[in-house]
């Protein structure tokens, strides 16, 4: 007689992900990007420039606060409404500033917040919140064995400060954040050297910083970052100490579910609006949506959304579940993250790709955005962790 456990099956936890209320915001959220970013992006792209004072703008709308304590100016914490943001704002089509303003809130409020004593709390988060000091991370990358990849910096302490020097590449908002969350390693002789992580103010001397030029995310203000005797007060430390690598790993989750979000949605729009282009196109006689060719590709690529889309929110449950101390499985999380990222940012440059070719020789040209869907979406299979690195954690979660 076959016996089953539900118990050992339950990995799902039974939590309702978008209430009422999320509804509420989502559209609240839409109508802000719609009114106030998206009308401009265009433009932006252009000028591969966007005013900075959209921080102040965003955050005066309260959008960054969504997971953060009404204590700092938040409105949360609620993760959920946080990823809600995340969709809204990749709504508008420019990966570079969305990166940017995900950079911020999503990566560097979250470790103030997360490790951030309250004095550091109320000198960064607070105003970060609020839109008036713009942040950004400059990371590592983590394998599924915990192995920290990619230290640029190193950290020496000199009485109450640390000394740090080196280069670290491609920090979003580099080139005009207030300050940068860095890791720095304490002594780069050793094969394993202590991991730790600091608040970069970026007026301090010796601090250099250059915009660099990409092929996508062109409003992106990814910076190369440079450290020649930079002094950081010992008060700037961030994280307890021994901690740290715990925590890169652990945000670097977060980054990636965010970064999901971010791709579900720009396939989904892509998508949509390669429909719209080929209801209109003629070709042969007849619009180019009328050819069952395309009709059954343009199914194909709903479904994958759709699968990329339950994969996503599959994580996202489980992450929101695990904040709240329901029961996860050990490894279950970071497993469907990798596997979330891994699969729509896949989705996300096939479906561009695909819609760049619905469009025929227009889908290149830049007055329509399936070029730059097409440029953007590439990006997201190395970026934030690269599909290989992610194939790695979800191997060794099968204990390879
Ligand atoms: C526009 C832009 C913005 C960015 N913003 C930020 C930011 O704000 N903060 C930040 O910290 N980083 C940022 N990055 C960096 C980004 O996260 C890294 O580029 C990404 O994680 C890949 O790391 P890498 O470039 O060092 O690639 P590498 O590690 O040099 O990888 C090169 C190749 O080797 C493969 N590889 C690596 N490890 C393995 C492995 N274990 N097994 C098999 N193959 C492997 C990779 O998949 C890749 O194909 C940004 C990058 C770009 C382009």
């Amino acid at each position: 007689m076959l016996k089953l456990d539900p118990e050992a099956f339950a990995t799902e936890p039974a939590l309702p992900l978008f209430r009422e209320e999320h509804d509420a915001y989502r559209e609240a959220a839409r109508d802000f990007v719609a009114g106030v970013i998206t009308g401009n992006v265009e433009a932006w792209e252009v000028d591969r420039e966007y005013p900075r004072e959209l921080f102040r703008t965003v955050g005066a709308a309260g959008h960054f606060g969504a997971q953060f304590d009404p204590r700092w100016g938040g409105a949360g914490p609620d993760l959920v409404a946080s990823a809600v943001f995340t969709e809204e704002l990749a709504r508008c089509g420019s990966a570079g500033l969305v990166a940017d303003l995900r950079a911020h809130a999503g990566f560097a409020c979250r470790y103030l917040d997360r490790y951030g004593t309250d004095e550091q709390k109320q000198r960064y988060l607070a105003p970060s919140i609020a839109g008036e000091l713009v942040g950004g991370v400059g990371v590592v990358e983590v394998d599924g064995a915990g192995t920290v990849d990619g230290l640029a910096l190193r950290a020496v302490r000199d009485g109450d400060d640390w000394v740090l020097d080196g280069a670290d590449a491609l920090v979003l908002n580099g080139s005009w954040a207030d300050y940068l969350i860095v890791p720095a390693a304490s002594d780069t002789s050793t094969p394993d050297p202590e991991v730790l992580l600091f608040i970069l103010d970026t007026t301090a001397s010796g601090v250099e910083r250059h915009r660099d030029l990409r092929g996508g995310w062109r409003t992106a203000h990814t910076a190369a970052l440079s450290c020649t005797a930079v002094r950081v007060s010992d008060e700037n430390r961030l994280g307890r100490p021994g901690d740290e690598v715990a925590a890169i790993t652990e945000q670097l989750v977060w980054e990636r579910l965010v970064l999901a979000l971010g791709a579900v949605v720009a396939a989904e729009v892509s998508l949509e609006q390669a429909i719209a282009y080929t209801r209109e196109r003629q070709a042969f006689g007849r619009p180019v949506a009328s050819f069952q060719v395309w009709q059954h590709r343009f199914a194909d690529l709903g479904t994958e959304v759709e699968l990329a889309r339950s994969l996503t929110y599959h994580a996202l449950r489980l992450y929101v579940a695990e904040e709240e101390g329901e029961d996860v499985l050990p490894g279950e999380l970071d497993r469907a993250t990798a596997m979330a990222k891994l699969y729509t940012d896949r989705v996300a440059q096939r479906t561009a790709d695909e819609c760049v070719q619905a469009h025929g020789g227009a889908g290149y040209l830049t007055e329509y955005p399936a070029q730059r869907y097409w440029r953007d979406t590439r990006l997201g299979v190395p970026g934030g962790g690269s599909d290989d690195t992610l194939r790695e954690i979800v191997a060794r979660s099968y204990g390879l």
